[in-house]
């Protein structure tokens, strides 16, 4: 699991696809990552009315939790990316894009 808690990622599959959010959280035994975002169609369908609520809306934030293998990580620099690794100096490593090699 290269994801961390505030990365953003773009959809890679479903119906989602091409949507970015934010990862809000990671669920590493799942290989799962909770992105949330606006734009996510929520996957699961309640059986309700509209309330009220929902109707007067505004940005409600979705969330989701994805499969790791179907999100890219967004390099601020290069977009929808892949992540590596380097070691650093001091033994420790540095995750990084692996287009353009900067620290992620
Ligand atoms: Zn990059």
């Amino acid at each position: 699991m290269k994801l961390k808690k505030g990365d953003e990622v773009q959809v890679l599959s479903g119906k989602d696809v091409g949507k970015r959010g934010e990862v809000t959280r990671v669920l590493p035994e799942r290989d799962r990552v909770i992105v949330t975002s606006p734009q996510l169609i929520n996957v699961v369908k309640k059986h309700q009315k509209p309330t009220r609520a929902t109707m007067q809306g505004g940005i409600i934030d979705k969330e989701m939790p994805i499969h790791a293998s179907n999100v890219a990580f967004v390099c601020k620099d290069c977009g929808p990316t892949r992540l590596g690794y380097r070691i650093g100096a001091d033994g420790v490593k540095i995750r990084v894009c692996k287009k353009c090699e900067a620290d992620a």
